[in-house]
């Protein structure tokens, strides 16, 4: 436990209906006690501040008695709170000036203004969760789908973790047994046969690491890049793709250049679209359309898992929309699915036809201006996104992060070695190094084994107050 009390305000900037004034701590009550004062003038002592009940009243200052703004407080005494400390949290009128304004008189009363993801770094070290259910905290805030949504709260819930914890079980179990003979060589004890639990455990490591494959798409989305000559229809089809469900589309910045990212929600996969339009008409005086063409298409290949060619099917195939072809082809580990677009117009050139030059790539009609014009190409990309990939069961904790999936191959390496020693008849302490080291591993999801680098580095991407 921690003997500093932290203070923070845990809404996003700017105006909103309300915003909140998040303190964890042993200082948290007294603080509150401090500062608050009943609607009847009344003021509690901390300790008789009733847990777990909502009061309405005013934060004043208590050099001069100022009325601050009128709040809901609740005080969530240790250890029935969010960090297993004492936790206020102050509901202000939410504007900036009111939230700065309580926030510092918390200050004041000796708190410290928390850093990014504190509460649930405390969440953690005080053991209320796993770091994989800390992790999921910020896949919860951060999800880009109802699906995303729905594997971020089941990791959240433990599902992750129950499943890295039944692995670890069995590889402890095993190696208490090798244990025993190392321990006790005088005893005799024959070598256990540990390979029927390890290549159990084998087993399940690689059905978690194969759940990855989905997850990892599903939390983090599929790059994709929209590839074609100009005026085909590329922004339009991603308009298009981001009005199919408007209510969760975000905006994200992007990572490697200024440009925003947009996220179109298809069929509860995440596609992170690179909006290319806005180099649409970088230079075009100077340079032949084609090149500018290329090059566009050249940058938004780079990076893609997923490309999208368009063409226009009211126009026949041009050469600038060969060289897409043969540029997007010079890419085979990315998914293609090719759009032939502006289907409501009269159509000069068929599916059949492009179908002939893609080969396997499969080629959908779409429109970009008629209701529904994209939903074939919806089915498609949300396919072409998860091929190959196992689709986990329903209610089934399933790995989204890269770091787990790292966690969990260094593990699966060492099982499969200790294996392999167990049935090649290794002495007992040669297969101990290697399920110490599997174990170790494991442990980095769950967060046994887990140093303070890396928990800098996790809880560094959480915002202030969560
Ligand atoms: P981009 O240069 O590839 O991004 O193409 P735009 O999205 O800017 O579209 C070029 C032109 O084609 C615009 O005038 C669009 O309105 C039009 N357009 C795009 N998609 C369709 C479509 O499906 N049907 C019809 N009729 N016109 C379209």
């Amino acid at each position: 436990m921690y003997n500093d009390t932290i203070a923070a305000i845990a809404t996003p900037p700017g105006e909103g209906g309300i915003g909140t004034v998040r303190l964890s701590g042993p200082g948290a009550a007294e603080m509150l006690a401090r500062l608050f004062v009943l609607h009847s003038g009344k003021q509690k002592k901390a300790g008789e501040i009733e847990s777990h009940k909502l009061m309405l009243g005013y934060i004043t200052d208590p050099a001069n008695g100022e009325r601050v703004d009128e709040v809901l407080a609740v005080l969530m005494r240790a250890p029935h709170s969010y960090t297993r400390e004492d936790v206020v949290e102050i509901d202000c009128h939410g504007g900036t000036v009111p939230l700065q304004r309580v926030l510092g008189l918390c200050l004041r009363e000796g708190a410290r203004l928390a850093q990014p993801g504190e509460f649930t770094l405390r969440a953690f070290l005080n053991g209320r969760l796993d770091l994989a259910q800390a992790e999921a905290v910020l896949d919860v805030v951060q999800a880009r789908t109802e699906r995303g949504l729905g594997l971020a709260v089941e990791q959240l819930r433990g599902g992750v973790s129950s499943r890295v914890s039944v692995i670890r079980a069995r590889l402890l179990h095993a190696l208490a047994h090798l244990e025993a003979t190392i321990d006790f060589p005088e005893d005799d004890v024959p070598t256990a046969d540990v390979s029927p639990e390890l290549g159990d455990a084998l087993q399940e490591i690689r059905a978690l690491i194969a759940s990855a494959g989905t997850g990892i798409v599903l939390r983090q989305g599929v790059r994709t890049a929209l590839v074609g000559r100009p005026n085909v229809g590329k922004s339009s089809l991603l308009n298009a793709l981001l009005r199919a469900d408007r209510a969760i589309v975000t905006a994200i910045p992007g990572t490697t250049r200024d440009t925003l990212e947009e996220v179109a929600n298809v069929r509860g996969v995440p596609l992170v679209i690179t909006d290319t339009a806005g180099l649409r008409r970088a230079g075009t005086t100077d340079d032949p359309i084609e090149k500018i063409g290329m090059e566009r298409t050249r940058r938004a290949l780079v990076e893609a898992d997923l490309v999208v060619m368009v063409f226009d099917g009211s126009e026949p195939l041009t050469l600038e929309d060969c060289a897409v072809i043969e540029q997007s082809k010079a890419k085979p580990q990315a998914a293609c699915v090719a759009a032939l677009n502006k289907s409501d117009l009269p159509m000069r050139m068929e599916v059949a036809e492009l179908q002939r030059k893609l080969g396997d790539i499969p080629v959908v009609d779409t429109s970009a201006e008629v209701p529904e014009g994209t939903a074939k190409l919806e089915a498609k990309l949300a396919e072409a996104a998860l091929r190959g990939k196992v689709a986990p069961a329903k209610g089934e904790g399933i790995v989204t992060s890269l770091r787990h999936r790292d966690a969990l191959q260094r593990a699966e390496e060492h099982v499969a070695a200790a294996l392999e020693g167990a049935v090649g008849g290794f002495a007992a302490a040669f297969i101990a190094v290697d399920l110490h080291s599997a174990l170790n591993a494991l442990g980095e999801i769950t967060g046994e084994t887990v140093g303070e680098d890396l928990l800098d580095e996790i809880f560094r991407n959480f915002c202030i107050g969560k």
